[in-house]
């Protein structure tokens, strides 16, 4: 498969993650809402609620972030540089993009930008792609 070809492939499935993230917020954010309009008035329940409202805004707050990514990565398709390191300018190998559909920096580039930060505030990308796996229930 040639490059454009595995390109093109990323791009629909980002365009269709992208969806998918976005239907998976609204039913978030409505989830949300319901336990907000169901307080039982129960210390127990309310110490439940309170955990799952901090669960649901975790979730909301990865999927919000990640959709973020999405529609950069997807705006960078329209542009053209989809797959462009934004540091040095070279193609990004294709293994890295379907990992991390929507990297923007090769991988010597990221090594060099986590060197120099002290390892303490790099996002690890890959998990928050991993968290959103988990479906909601
Ligand atoms: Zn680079």
């Amino acid at each position: 498969m040639s490059r454009k070809e595995s390109l093109n492939k990323l791009r629909v499935t980002l365009v269709r993650r992208r969806d998918a993230l976005r239907r998976a917020l609204d039913g978030d954010l409505s989830l949300l809402q319901e336990l907000h309009g169901q307080k039982t008035g129960d210390p127990l329940d309310a110490a439940a609620d309170t955990i799952q409202d901090e669960l649901n805004s975790q979730l909301v707050e990865n999927e919000s972030r990640e959709l973020g990514a999405m529609e950069d990565a997807i705006a960078r398709f329209e542009a053209g540089t989809y797959g462009n390191c934004e540091s040095c300018g070279k193609p990004i190998p294709i293994t890295r993009l379907r990992a991390v559909p929507y990297a923007t920096d090769c991988i010597d580039c990221r090594r060099r930008e986590e060197d120099g930060q002290d390892g303490g505030n790099v996002v690890a990308w890959n998990r928050v792609f991993d968290v959103s796996e988990v479906d909601p229930v």
